[in-house]
């Protein structure tokens, strides 16, 4: 007997235009507290669309760091208290996104950064998502990714009231992204579609997002291999990534993402670049416990074996490689943090610290 909760309470608006074309519609409160990165919204061309409709009064906050901190979330959450503001747009990525995430929170509840990960009692403020990459479908997800310097991790908090309400979804903010962070970038999202597939907590409703999302990311392989990134192409990347937060909205993610911390953290790399180095090591390991959903998987891909995949993989993040020191030790702890996730609990055959010790090696040493 089946039995499962598919909950998605963001309207999702996907097309050409569609900031402008929602015109009145834009605004959900009387004042908004506009959240951006340091240049991506004035970039990608959102930021001058949300103001060229936006008649209500607002004031902006653009100073989200990459792989935000807490203090950074405050420090906007503080604008937003005293600005009175009763809502946010969120433009940019992830790292814009989820911050605001963290500020709709911390506007309206008097609490530490790190004290949400024990929940909160006031609704968060609503959110307007415009994603400005195609990677972590933060727009459509109830997850904020923050940096806990406390535990020298990130860490995903998350609760109802932060899938943001609406959901404005246009390719073209995303053609002044570079080759290296479109291909960082979608590889996010097609480990949040793989994960979300082979994840045990895969439900038949979540599956259907999953598949549909992974056969659309294939579409988009050759312009990734090739740099030629059409706005076909990129409708495509932003469709998947989208699909992708569906679907880990419904199952989360599993330990490609945990084992891809540490690497963001200690090392630097982009959080999509480094959910790749472990995505061909997670499929040969999830081939144990599900092999008939691991051949579906290359077989969406158009891909004629685990190998192949390997190759892919390799192939596009080949561009901009990391060379990093890292000893043992480090790999011993890594593992055994990642052990303890609930990222690790929601893996099939629940990988002990060994295993991903193993997986850690053979990535990156
Ligand atoms: P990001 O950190 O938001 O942005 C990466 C870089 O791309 C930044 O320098 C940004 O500039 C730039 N950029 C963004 N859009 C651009 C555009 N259209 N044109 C030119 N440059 C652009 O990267 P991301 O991969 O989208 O987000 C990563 C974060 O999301 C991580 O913290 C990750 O843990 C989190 N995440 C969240 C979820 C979730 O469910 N909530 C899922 C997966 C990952 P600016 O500095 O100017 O913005
Ligand atoms: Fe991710």
């Amino acid at each position: 007997m089946r039995e499962f909760t598919f909950f998605l309470p963001t309207k999702i608006v996907f097309g050409r235009d569609v900031v402008r074309k929602a015109g009145e519609g834009l605004p959900l409160g009387k004042k908004a507290l506009i959240v951006t990165g340091r240049s991506s919204a004035r970039k990608s061309g959102a930021l001058d669309d949300v103001l060229s409709v936006l008649k209500g009064e607002y004031v902006i906050f653009d100073r989200v760091e990459n792989n935000p901190t807490g203090e950074n979330c405050l420090e906007g959450a503080e604008l937003a208290k005293k600005e009175n503001c009763d809502y946010i747009i969120a433009i940019g990525g992830g790292s814009p996104l989820d911050a605001a995430k963290a500020m709709a929170v911390l506007a309206v509840n008097d609490k530490r950064p790190i004290e949400l990960y024990q929940g909160w009692e006031h609704r968060a403020l609503p959110i307007a998502a415009i994603p400005t990459t195609a990677g972590t479908g933060s727009e459509v997800t109830p997850y904020a990714v923050l940096t806990i310097h406390e535990e020298e991790t990130k860490k995903g908090l998350g609760g109802p009231d932060l899938f943001p309400a609406v959901a404005y979804l246009d390719p073209k903010y995303t053609a002044s992204l570079s080759r290296e962070v479109t291909v960082d970038t979608a590889v996010d999202a097609l480990s949040h579609l793989v994960e979300g597939y082979l994840s045990n907590r895969a439900t038949s409703a979540s599956d259907l997002t999953a598949l549909q999302g992974i056969a659309v990311w294939g579409t988009a392989i050759e312009a990734l291999r090739t740099g030629e990134l059409t706005m076909e192409a990129r409708e495509d990347l932003l469709l998947a990534s989208m699909l992708g937060g569906v679907t880990i909205a419904q199952t989360g993610t599993t330990f490609v993402h945990a084992l891809g911390y540490p690497l963001t953290y200690f090392h630097g790399y982009p959080h999509g670049r480094a959910n790749g180095v472990f995505m061909a090591s997670y499929l040969e390991y999830n081939h144990g416990y599900a092999p008939e959903r691991v051949d579906t998987v290359l077989e969406l891909l158009g891909l004629p074996s685990l190998e192949a995949f390997r190759e892919l993989m390799d192939e596009l993040l080949a561009e901009g490689a990391y060379q990093i020191e890292v000893s043992e030790e480090q790999i011993r702890a890594y593992a055994e943090k990642a052990a303890k996730t609930r990222n690790a609990a929601y893996s099939r055959g629940t990988p002990s610290a060994d295993e991903l010790t193993k997986i850690l090696k053979d990535n990156i040493l």
